[in-house]
C-alpha cells in the first residue's frame, strides 16, 4: 500500500480529496456532482445514524417516509422556501423513453409522454410533508408532531466536493407541528442542542452553537439555529442546522387545529437536518498526513490486531494469542479486527490501517508470546508502548476513551486559539488571510454590510454565537453602532 498523500501544508483541499479515496470512503461517479460511498465510508455513516436515531427518538421523535417528488404546485404554496431553492432543482418533465427513429440504438425522451405537471425532486421536504400534516391534524390533541425521516435529497450545486456538498446528498430531516409558538422555538433549540451534543461527543469535533443572519437563514424559516465547526485549515463549516417555521407553512398548507377551546389556530413548525457533511467534518478535523484518524466512538474498526511472524509455529502461536484476545475485546464490545493476511507483510498492514483510521494497532510478536506483553500503538499520536498481556484489554478499553477525549481537547484547543478579536477592517482582512478561523467583529446588523464584507473577503457571518457577550461598540465596516460581535469566516 503507498500512501503518498499530498500534504496538508502543500495543497489542503488535494490532500481532502486524495484522502477520501485513498481511504476507501468515497469515490467521484459518472453522475455529476454525485458521489458513490464506499462500504468503509458508508460503515462510518450507519454509526452515526444508529447515535442519531437513538437520541431523536429519546426525545419523542418517530420516523416515517415521505415521497421523493413533489408537485410544482404544490412545491410553490410556500413562496420563500420555494424562491429560495429554486435555482437548484432536478425537474421530472416526462415519464417515458422511446427508440430514436433517426439514431439506431439510442433512446429518446418520447414527446408523447410529458407530464401534466412537473414534479420536483425534493430539494429538502417541508412541502410533502405540510401537506400531508393538514390530513393528521384536527385538534390540539393531536400536537405535537414529532417526525423524522431518513432520506436523499437534490440540490444542483454547481461547485460540488465529496461529502462536504454533493448534488444528492443523504440526511435526515425532522419536522415538528406544535400548538404554540414557544413550544416550537423549544423544540429547534433542542434540536440544535441534540446536533451539538452529538457532534461533540460522538464525533469529538466542537461547535458553537448560534443563529444565522436574515441572509444565511433558511428560506421560509423565521430563525435557523445552527452549528458551526471550525476545520484544520481555518474554514469554518455548517454541521447543523435547525429552523423555527413560525406559522409559515401551516399557512401555506392550511394546517389548522381546533385549541382547547375550540377555536381554529394555525400551528406552529420546525425542520432540522444533518447530512453526509458531517463525514467531510470528520475526516477535515481530525485526521493527518498518514491518514484518517477515527474518533473511538464512529470507528468502524477500533483495534486491528497484527500478527509479525517468520515461519508458521510462530504464526500459529501468535494466531491462537489474537484469537483469546478478539473474544476478550468481543465481550466489552469492542470492535476488532485480526488481520492474519497471509499475503501481505506487517508494514503494509501498518500503514493500510494508519490510512484507514484505526484507532488502536496491537501488534504481537514471538517475542511478547514468550514476555507475556503486546505493543499498543495509538492512531491519533503514533506513539506506542509495551503492555503486559494480562489486563491489556482494560488498558484499550480505557485507552479508547481517552483517544476520543484527547481528539475532542485538540480540535478545541484548535478552534479556541482561532477566534480573533479584530476592531478594524483592515485587522479583519489581515487575521482572515494570514491566520484564518472566526473573527469576532462588530457588524451594523445590515445585509448590505454583510454581502459587501462578503464580496470584498469571501467571509460570512457563521452566525450569531449564543452565548456571546452583549458589548457596544461600532461595525468594523461601516462604523455604525453594533450591540455585539458576530464570527464571519470563509466557510465551506
Ligand atoms: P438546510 O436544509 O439547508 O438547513 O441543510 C440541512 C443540512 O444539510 C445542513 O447541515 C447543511 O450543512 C447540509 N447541506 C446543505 N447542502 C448540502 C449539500 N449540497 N451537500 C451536503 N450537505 C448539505
Amino acid at each position: 500500500m503507498s500512501k503518498n498523500l499530498t500534504k496538508r501544508s502543500e495543497d489542503y483541499s488535494k490532500w481532502y480529496n486524495e484522502l477520501v479515496v485513498k481511504a476507501d470512503l468515497a469515490e467521484n461517479s459518472g453522475v455529476r456532482g454525485c458521489m458513490v460511498i464506499k462500504p468503509y465510508g458508508y460503515a462510518i455513516w450507519e454509526k452515526m445514524q444508529a447515535e442519531l436515531d437513538r437520541m431523536f427518538k429519546e426525545t419523542g421523535h418517530q420516523n416515517a417516509y415521505f415521497p421523493l417528488f413533489v408537485p410544482k404546485s404544490m412545491f410553490e404554496a410556500e413562496e420563500k422556501n420555494a424562491e429560495g431553492f429554486a435555482k437548484e432543482c432536478a425537474i421530472v418533465t416526462h415519464y417515458r423513453l422511446k427508440n430514436d427513429p433517426d439514431k439506431p440504438g439510442k433512446l429518446m425522451v418520447d414527446p408523447n409522454a410529458k407530464l401534466e405537471e412537473e414534479l420536483i425532486v425534493r430539494p429538502t421536504s417541508e412541502a410533502i410533508i405540510w401537506s400531508t400534516y393538514k390530513g393528521w391534524v384536527q385538534s390540539y390533541r393531536d400536537l405535537p408532531l414529532l417526525i423524522n425521516q431518513w432520506a436523499n435529497v437534490v440540490r444542483w450545486e454547481m461547485r460540488t466536493r465529496l461529502f462536504l456538498r454533493t448534488a444528492e446528498f443523504l440526511w435526515q430531516e425532522g419536522h415538528t407541528a406544535h400548538a404554540t409558538r414557544s413550544e416550537a422555538i423549544a423544540e429547534s433549540e433542542q434540536m440544535m442542542n441534540v446536533y451539538a451534543d452529538f457532534v461533540q461527543n460522538f464525533m469529538a469535533i466542537p461547535v458553537i452553537k448560534g443563529l444565522k443572519t436574515e441572509t444565511e437563514r433558511f428560506a421560509g424559516a423565521e430563525e435557523t439555529y445552527c452549528i458551526e465547526a471550525l476545520m484544520q485549515d481555518g474554514k469554518a463549516l455548517q454541521a447543523g442546522t435547525s429552523h423555527f417555521l413560525g406559522q409559515n407553512f401551516a399557512k401555506a398548507f392550511d394546517v389548522k387545529f381546533a385549541n382547547a377551546e375550540g377555536k381554529q389556530e394555525h400551528v406552529w413548525g420546525t425542520s432540522w437536518g444533518v447530512s453526509t457533511r458531517l463525514m467531510g467534518a470528520l475526516v477535515m478535523t481530525h485526521s493527518d498526513d498518514n491518514g484518517l484518524v477515527l474518533p473511538p466512538n464512529l470507528a468502524p474498526i477500533q483495534v486491528v490486531i497484527v500478527p509479525i511472524y517468520k515461519t508458521e509455529e510462530e504464526f500459529a502461536a501468535i494466531t491462537e494469542a489474537a484469537h483469546t484476545l478478539v473474544s476478550q475485546f468481543r465481550k466489552l464490545r469492542i470492535s476488532v479486527k485480526f488481520d492474519d493476511r497471509t499475503t501481505q507483510k506487517p508494514g503494509f498492514k501498518f500503514a493500510e490501517w494508519e490510512l484507514k483510521g484505526v484507532p488502536v494497532r496491537v501488534a504481537i510478536g514471538p517475542k511478547d508470546l514468550e514476555n507475556g506483553t503486546f505493543e499498543v500503538a495509538r492512531r491519533d499520536t503514533l506513539s506506542k508502548e509495551v503492555v503486559l498481556k494480562d489486563g491489556i484489554v482494560n488498558y484499550v478499553s480505557d485507552l479508547l476513551e481517552k483517544i476520543q477525549e484527547d481528539l475532542f481537547n485538540k480540535a478545541l484547543d484548535y478552534r479556541n486559539t482561532h477566534i480573533t478579536e479584530v476592531n478594524s477592517f483592515d485587522e479583519f482582512k489581515d487575521v482572515l488571510e494570514n491566520k484564518g478561523g472566526f473573527v469576532a467583529a462588530h457588524w451594523d446588523g445590515t445585509p448590505d454590510t454583510e454581502e459587501k464584507i462578503k464580496d470584498l473577503t469571501k467571509a460570512t457571518i457563521r452566525c450569531i454565537a449564543l452565548d456571546r457577550v452583549e458589548e457596544a461598540g461600532s461595525c468594523v465596516f461601516t462604523g455604525k453602532p453594533s450591540v455585539g460581535r458576530v464570527l464571519f469566516a470563509k466557510a465551506y
